[in-house]
């Protein structure tokens, strides 16, 4: 218990351990309040536009916080948008995706203020419905400028092949009628440079049609938050098309805006050997932290070290009985015992929005932290979430 306590005062979080109900995410609000006012800062400078891309991080129960910065959220689907709609009341709501259903597409013209579209066919096949809607509807079209410095094939939306996004050569010679700007998103986990060679692409073959948009939406992947990034570089980035065009920017990161100001707590249940001391651990990566095996990654744990570096060397394996559901090998300075806590960093990007309930693996409870309540459980899982989703 006493060394829990001391990881707590580490990560500067004041909670009583013995009760904590572990697996349980805790996005603590004044890391995610200091993002968002990073976020401002660029919105003030360069009166840009900045959406909560919510694909990464839809804790809904934290949109009033966010909305005290931010112009709005950006949707990957109906159901997001709706999200966006009801939790961020009164901000925009943008809609990208590679293709609307049409059942849902007049509930989308319901709630949107952008719509973006991933070809002129389907623009096409909407365009009466907006039209006629009577709602002011901005529309907006993906370009692909086949430019990008993501190396992994799976992150990359401009590698040969890809689906998303509009060529030069398919972009020419289309009527342009009712649109009004245009969208790209063509990073991932990146800096300002990457974004500056990435806009002189865009300039150099979109321009001509960039000058008679509204606006244009740089898209997400730009890790404004992180210590290292550039946003002098940002800033000019997007002053450079403002005044070049004379168009609004919007930027709709996701990741930065949540980034490391959230933390995933688990429990230390048993242990294995097996020529390696192995424990395990009341979370899973495949169902808790899927991108540990998707990127895949090894997610850093408040107080250990590479393997090897301190005397005690563990793998971290999870309750399911995929073999390869394993968070990784950490070292740790005092042995493990069953009941200890790990503070898993950087845990509200890319999880809560991703969990899975595999091999029936409940769901981690799901709290906030902020100076004037403390820690806040904000919803705990049970057999009925499970259920729900299968019949
Ligand atoms: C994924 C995505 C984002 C957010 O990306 P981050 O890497 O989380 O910043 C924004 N826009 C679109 C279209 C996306 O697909």
């Amino acid at each position: 218990m006493i060394k829990n306590d001391l990881i707590f005062k580490t990560i500067d979080l004041n909670i009583d351990t013995s009760c904590l109900p572990t697996p349980i995410y805790i996005v603590d609000e004044r890391l995610l309040e200091k993002n968002l006012k990073i976020l401002k800062d660029v919105m003030d400078r360069t009166s840009c536009r900045i959406l909560l891309a919510q694909k990464a991080f839809s804790m809904f129960s934290l949109y009033p916080v966010i909305s005290k910065y931010l112009s709005g959220t950006a949707a990957s689907s109906l159901f997001e948008a709706r999200l966006g709609f009801e939790e961020m009341k009164g901000k925009e709501v943008h809609i990208y995706s590679p293709a609307y259903r049409e059942d849902e597409f007049d509930e989308i013209i319901g709630i949107c203020d952008h719509i973006i579209f991933n070809s002129f066919s389907q623009w096409n096949k909407y365009k009466d419905r907006i039209r006629t809607s009577n709602k002011k509807i901005e529309c907006g079209l993906r370009i692909n400028p086949e430019y990008s410095e993501i190396e992994t094939d799976i992150y990359n939306p401009c590698s040969i092949g890809s689906r998303l996004g509009i060529t030069l050569e398919n972009f020419k010679g289309n009527d342009l009628d009712g649109i009004d700007g245009l969208h790209f998103h063509t990073m991932c986990e990146q800096n300002s440079d990457v974004l500056k060679r990435t806009i002189e692409v865009v300039d150099k073959k979109f321009g001509k049609y960039i000058k008679k948009m509204k606006w244009i939406n740089f898209g997400g992947g730009h890790h404004i938050t992180r210590p290292d990034y550039d946003i002098n570089t940002l800033v000019e980035c997007i002053m450079y098309i403002k005044n070049k065009y004379d168009v609004e920017v919007y930027l709709e990161p996701g990741e930065a805006i949540a980034l490391n100001a959230g933390y995933l707590a688990a429990g230390v249940m048993d242990f294995v050997k097996n020529n390696i001391d192995i424990a395990i651990l009341d979370t899973s990566a495949a169902c808790h932290m899927p991108d540990v095996i998707e990127m895949p990654y090894r997610p850093k744990i408040i107080g250990t070290g590479e393997p090897d570096q301190y005397p005690y060397t563990y793998r971290l394996g999870g309750l399911t009985c995929l073999a390869g559901d394993i968070i990784g090998d950490y070292s740790f300075k005092e042995p493990l015992q069953e009941g200890d806590i790990l503070i898993f960093t950087d845990m509200a990007i890319y999880t809560m929005v991703k969990n899975n309930t595999f091999n029936g693996v409940n769901l981690p409870t799901i709290a906030s932290y902020s100076e004037k309540n403390g820690l806040k459980i904000i919803k705990k899982f049970g057999y009925e979430d499970f259920k729900m989703r299968l019949s």
